[in-house]
């Protein structure tokens, strides 16, 4: 599985042949697409067929119905999900999302990214994922309630903090993870706040998970900025201003000893100020208002003159797909830190590799929030909770880690940032799976 960079250029032709080779994926399909980011990140390493077969597919995945009593009477039958990716280098671990559409297809894929996130992240955790099909807008509290609890019945068995770990994600919260973690307990007749992360402080829940995912990405970015001596206290901007853009706004000038917040976006408007926006006051007006437009002192731009600002560092945090083979080759930012899932297209990656910006990969930069959540299910299952400061402390030294293994990787193998998540990744997963002995 040794990857030489001398063989690197070969395999590469390599992988695009037998990539080539296969039937065209449907791009609509989330799962068929997380299949083919990890062949070609197999093709790379050049994991023996077995080894492939099993990481490319799920190792457990159940669909059920759930049975819900509602509120005018009658009972309404939802469909629930839950895939335990691969559980090599530890129980799977992933949210639970209430969406409209979910089918078993995006729980696949965003299980199988879950387990390549924990292992570039290095917590001995695999990957998991699950949901429901359902309009959580239009279900009543107790309906809602009735619907965490029902799935909590159908998967008990399958769950435990040595086993999977389900969180919040889309349409869940700490709220909804409650009744779960109490329907588990009246099962099993004993506690386990452990089962299931992303809780009240009150019944397990961790301090540190609210900013998490803005504080690791902007660790990162702390990182990069040493490595590619771009200057910390320059400007930055930022796509999309809900919770991971906000924390990010608050935190950057903290953690990098200052900057200057140029350009901030959501639905409302994309807005510009050369001078700097005070970021404490524009989250606070965003929280005030409920949207940037409006707010003083600021210009209105359109989400591509924003992204195209010349700018230190940008922060793609709304959306998947933003930045596209279309208007790549106009980005100027030195670091782009994807605190959105998915916000760069394949081709787009290629031009920004090739004009040398320094790109801190989805699953790297926004890996702070389910490092947070290993953090809950350790102090659960001790039963002994820890210091804001002290989980400050574990969550940059994983995030240094996890940054400086995937510069290692690209320096080595001179791919571009997101492929060597991916190596380290895979990689260690492919290792974990050899060493069981699975294959
Ligand atoms: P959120 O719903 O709180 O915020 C999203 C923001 O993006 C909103 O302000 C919205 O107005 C804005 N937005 C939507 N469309 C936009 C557009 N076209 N242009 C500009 N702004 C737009 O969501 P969030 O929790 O902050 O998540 C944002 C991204 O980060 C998502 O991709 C999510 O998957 C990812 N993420 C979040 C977390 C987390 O802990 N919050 C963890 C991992 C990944």
């Amino acid at each position: 599985m040794g990857v030489s960079p001398s063989a690197s250029d070969q395999r590469l032709t390599t992988m695009s042949q037998a990539i080539d080779s296969r039937p065209a994926p449907s791009e609509a399909n989330p799962f068929h697409i997380a299949q083919r980011q990890f062949d070609e990140a197999a093709e790379y390493l050049d994991l023996e067929p077995a080894l492939r077969e099993l990481l490319r597919w799920p190792r457990r995945e159940y669909k059920f119905t759930i049975p819900v009593r509602m509120d005018g009477g009658g009972t309404r039958v939802f469909h629930g999900y839950r895939v335990q990716y691969n559980d090599a280098l530890g129980p799977t671990k992933g949210g639970l999302r209430w969406h409209p559409e979910e089918t078993l297809d995006t729980v696949r894929a965003l299980a199988a990214w879950m387990t390549w996130k924990t292992a570039v992240m290095d917590i001995p955790l695999g990957g998991g994922k699950g949901g429901v099909t359902c309009n959580p807008k239009e279900l009543s509290e107790g309906e809602r309630e009735r619907l965490a609890r029902g799935w909590m019945r159908v998967m008990a068995r399958e769950l435990g903090e040595h086993r999977d770990v389900p969180a919040p994600d889309v349409y869940t919260n700490p709220r909804i993870m409650a009744w779960m973690m109490d329907e588990y307990e009246v099962i099993t007749g004993r506690s386990h706040p452990a089962v299931i992360t992303g809780k009240p402080l009150v019944v397990g829940g961790s301090v540190g998970r609210d900013d998490a995912t803005a504080r690791g990405g902007v660790l990162c970015v702390r990182e990069a900025c040493r490595r590619t001596k771009v200057n910390p206290r320059g400007t930055y901007a930022i796509q999309g201003f809900g919770n991971a853009g906000q924390y990010a706004a608050l935190l950057h000038e903290d953690i990098l000893g200052g900057g200057k917040l140029v350009a901030v976006s959501d639905t409302s408007a994309a807005l510009h100020n050369p001078d700097g926006f005070d970021p404490r006051e524009t989250v606070d007006y965003k929280l005030r208002n409920g949207h940037l437009a409006g707010l003083p002192g600021s210009r209105e731009i359109s989400s591509d003159e924003l992204l195209a600002l010349d700018v230190d560092v940008l922060y793609p945090s709304a959306l998947e797909n933003v930045i596209t083979e279309t208007n790549a080759g106009d980005i100027k930012a030195r670091i782009i830190c994807e605190l959105a899932n998915g916000p760069t297209t394949p081709e787009a990656d290629e031009i920004l590799n090739r004009a040398g910006v320094h790109v801190i990969p989805d699953f790297l930069a926004n890996a702070g929030g389910v490092t947070v959540s290993y953090f809950e299910q350790v102090q659960g299952t001790y039963n002994y909770y820890w210091t804001l400061d002290k989980v400050h402390r574990e969550l940059e030294a994983n995030m240094v880690n996890a940054y400086r293994a995937v510069c290692k990787m690209h320096d080595e193998q001179q791919v571009h940032m997101r492929m060597a998540a991916y190596l380290v990744a895979v990689a260690r997963v492919a290792e974990a799976v050899k060493i069981r002995g699975w294959v």
